[in-house]
């Protein structure tokens, strides 16, 4: 068992003895990455020539203007190859594969976003690449499996349990368990055993970094407050991380309040009383469990969000009080995403939009001559089924009849 990893009492990693000598090797392999600045520079220049960094810091003049109060920045992890800031990720964890002469990778994939991303770096980079998906997610998700097939991985479809992304987790050990010598698992977010918390958070906080000195030099000065949503927490991390040490600098997460906390039906981890701390899936943290340590179903229109555990650093930052976190619900995150639409021309992801929904909260009753950032973690073009449901829109719907009607005929 490692030592390493917890922060305050969260993280740790709660891995088979078996894959402890792989674990060993990955920490090994992460502290001699981070130790050697020419690992960071050729990561900024895979990422300023292959995905877009820098991202632009965006001023939303007119979302500032409609609501009167604080300066309104975006920073726009949309423009990222694959449309989010799981780019990052996948292409760092990617660089430290080459590194460890590994040329396998596997994944495991919810709503899929994170599969794809992992294929199209199984491609750039030559390796080989098998993604497990829970075998109803490979039904709700056919244009993002349809993609990963189409750049070359293997999609396997889990048929145990409730065959969705948590069988998918289980199922992606047990390739990792057999494969080991050959194999570097994945992983999509700022969670599961050390080091993947740290390692990921490592490499999402090329966000935060840029946005730091983004706003040093569009204003002079630091914002007051930082939003962004969280899921596992991988964008909210690589955000906050450029501030940690600007204690002025409020850290705002924002979680799926879904169809409200009351209904029981959502994603809140950290900003509701219904998660309890405990160890699952590798790690220590808060998740939505009942007493027995059985998982809840969670909610939230958005698939990014929708999920049971929470980083462990982020329930750390909670604890010592540097970060707060909140709740948006459905209806509140079309709103938000309607008015970014309407004011500023951009399509954030509905997991972004939780982050605006949040911000747009709070800005109003802001000063003028204060600052905040929303980081737009990823790009809306995925979401058109969901948000054309939300808004019950009549001619998508002919659309998608005439479309199944071509496949009848
Ligand atoms: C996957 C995803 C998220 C949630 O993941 P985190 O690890 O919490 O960042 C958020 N936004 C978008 C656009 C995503 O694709």
């Amino acid at each position: 068992m490692h030592n390493r990893g917890y922060f305050s009492e969260f993280g740790g990693a709660y891995v088979p003895e078996i894959l402890s000598a792989t674990f060993d090797e990955l920490e090994a392999a992460f502290d001699a990455a981070k130790a050697d600045p020419a690992f960071w520079q050729e990561y900024v220049d895979i990422m300023s020539t292959y995905s877009c960094r820098a991202t632009p810091l965006t001023f939303a003049e007119n979302l500032t203007a409609h609501f009167g109060g604080a300066k309104i920045y975006i920073k726009r992890e949309d423009l990222n190859h694959t449309g989010a800031h799981k780019a990052n990720n996948v292409m760092g964890q990617g660089l430290l594969v080459k590194r460890m002469g590994k040329k396998r990778v596997i994944a495991e994939t919810g709503a899929g976003q994170h599969g794809v991303a992992t294929a199209t770096m199984a491609a750039k980079f030559g390796f080989e690449c098998t993604i497990y998906m829970g075998e109803v997610d490979v039904e709700r998700q056919r244009p993002n499996v349809f993609w990963m097939e189409r750049l070359g991985a293997t999609v396997v479809p889990v048929k145990d349990g409730s065959r969705t992304l948590k069988d998918a987790i289980n199922e992606a050990f047990r390739d990792w368990v057999s494969n080991m010598d050959t194999t570097h698992y994945v992983l999509g977010t700022a969670c599961g055993p050390a080091p993947f918390p740290e390692m990921v958070s490592w490499f999402q906080s090329i966000i935060g970094k840029e946005a730091r000195e983004q706003i040093l030099k569009r204003e002079g000065r630091l914002p007051d407050r930082v939003y962004a949503c969280v899921g596992g927490g991988s964008n909210a991390m690589g955000l906050f991380s450029g501030f940690l040490d600007d204690k002025e600098v409020e850290l705002i997460g924002v979680e799926a309040g879904g169809k409200g906390i009351e209904t029981g039906q959502h994603a809140a981890r950290l900003s509701s009383n219904d998660a309890s701390i405990g160890v699952a899936q590798g790690y220590k943290t808060y998740f939505l469990q009942n007493e027995d340590g059985q998982m809840k179903e969670t909610h939230s229109i958005s698939a990014g969000l929708d999920y049971v555990g929470v980083s462990p650093i982020l329930a750390h930052l909670q604890a010592i009080g540097r970060a707060r976190f909140e709740a948006a619900t459905d209806d509140e995150v079309i709103e938000a995403l309607s008015l970014t639409m309407r004011k500023e021309g951009l399509i954030p992801a509905l997991e972004s939009s939780h982050a605006f929904a949040q911000a747009f909260k709070e800005a109003p009753k802001m000063g003028k001559d204060e600052i905040i950032i929303i980081n737009q973690s990823g790009r809306g073009d995925k979401d058109i089924f969901t948000v054309a449901d939300a808004f019950d829109d009549p001619a998508w719907k002919e659309f998608i009849k005439y479309k199944a009607e071509q496949y009848n005929a």
